[in-house]
């Protein structure tokens, strides 16, 4: 008999945010993770040979206009100003994301102003696609065809492995295009960069009498009786043993290099040309400007379908998974006593902000409902939405 009441599976954003909440509030919480570290793919660690600080499982920024969520993670950790500012090379030039007033004037050898190339724009674009669904409408409406075919298309195509008239417009609609000069790949009021790595401020999270954390420790369905609650962050077809089939996702090769200096004078620059096998490459020093490296560690991005045994990153959610995440969801709602979480345990394109708002949100959830004696619900957002 566990003397913990809560099962937390996955120590990542989701596992380690509702753990401490409900660890603060006097619960007893195990958090168990399959792998070696916490953080989940926002895991980052200082690379041996250069002693820079590398996202091991690519770029994660945080940003976020959540003041509350903001709080809470400063609470863990020191937040560095930091701006994400891409760069893409495409056709032999290198341009600024995502597209601005200086992409556009470079890209149409123009020196247009804001409302020049508002107008500009408007005509380039497709006015007969009222309402766009696909990743290409949302594009050919929005930025027009030689935009859309040289920055999004082929990167888009590498990135899925499926056609853009497959995809859905949200997808795009991460990207803003603006009619001016700024080149902050986010317009969140909030950015930053944890100063010693997001692993140290999971850890921080996990950091309490009443947690204690189990790595490499893999959770099977048998091994969650016997505690009040399971939150289960993991991916939800693996809880059920892939028995309607697995969930497509993308999971990501990475080649890492090294280099004497700084090799591309950014963080990450993107390659959208379809004929260069990487979508983007990241110079992980950048993400530390307050760091000095002569040094340099870079890893090339290869996005490729996951299969069994491989890392799970970016849930494809098309026609046919999401009828399978459908089937999934219908069984696990005939299930008691768990609640699903997180990018895996619910199928979504999740950013770090967002999963931190739904963890905060579910343990409070959580706790009023167990003050009422109340059955908590299986899943705080409908992942079919
Ligand atoms: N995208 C693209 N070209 C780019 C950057 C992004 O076509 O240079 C598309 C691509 O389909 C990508 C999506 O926009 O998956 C969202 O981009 P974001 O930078 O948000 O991706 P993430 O950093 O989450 O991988």
């Amino acid at each position: 008999m566990t003397q913990h009441d809560i099962l937390l599976v996955g120590a990542g954003l989701s596992g380690a945010v509702i753990g401490r909440e409900l660890a603060e509030a006097g619960h007893r919480v195990v958090v168990a993770d399959a792998r070696a570290h916490v953080a989940g793919n926002c895991h980052s660690a200082r690379d041996e040979e250069t002693q820079v600080m590398v996202h091991v499982y690519g770029p994660h920024i945080f940003h976020t206009d959540d003041a509350d969520v903001w709080d809470y993670v400063n609470r863990f950790a020191k937040f560095m100003p930091y701006k994400n500012r891409v760069k893409t090379t495409a056709r032999g030039q290198v341009f600024s994301l995502p597209i601005n007033l200086h992409t556009i004037n470079q890209f149409f050898s123009a020196t247009m102003r804001p409302d020049e190339a508002r107008d500009f724009m408007a005509e380039k674009g497709d006015a007969s696609i009222v309402d766009p669904q696909t990743f290409e409408e949302q594009a050919l409406r929005f930025v027009g065809r030689d935009l859309y075919e040289t920055f999004f298309k082929g990167y888009t195509v590498k990135q899925w492995g499926c056609a853009p008239t497959d995809l859905p417009a949200s997808i795009l609609r991460r990207l803003p295009v603006r009619f001016n000069y700024d080149d902050d790949y986010f317009a969140h009021r909030f950015q930053g960069m944890p100063q010693n790595g997001y692993t140290e401020m999971v850890e921080a999270m996990l950091d309490h009498p009443n947690i204690e954390v189990r790595l490499n420790t893999e959770i099977r369905r048998e091994d969650a009786s016997g505690y009040d609650h399971v939150f289960n962050a993991g991916p939800i077809d693996a809880w059920f043993g892939h028995r309607l089939g697995r969930l497509a996702y993308r999971t990501l090769d990475f080649r890492r290099f090294t280099y004497d200096g700084d090799y591309q004078g950014c963080a990450v620059m993107n390659y959208p040309d379809i004929d260069v096998p990487w979508t983007r490459i990241t110079e992980h020093k950048h993400f530390s400007p307050w760091e000095s490296h002569d040094g340099s560690v870079l890893y090339e991005e290869h996005s490729r379908a996951c299969g069994p045994g491989d890392i799970p990153y970016y849930p494809i959610r098309l026609v046919t998974e999401m009828q399978m995440l459908g089937d999934y969801v219908s069984l696990a709602k005939q299930g008691n006593h768990i609640t699903f979480v997180g990018r895996l345990g619910t199928y979504r394109y999740l950013d770090m902000d967002v999963t931190i708002r739904e963890a905060l949100d579910t343990a409070r959830l959580y706790l009023g409902h167990a003050v009422q004696g109340a059955r908590m619900p299986v899943f705080f957002k409908n992942p079919l939405a």
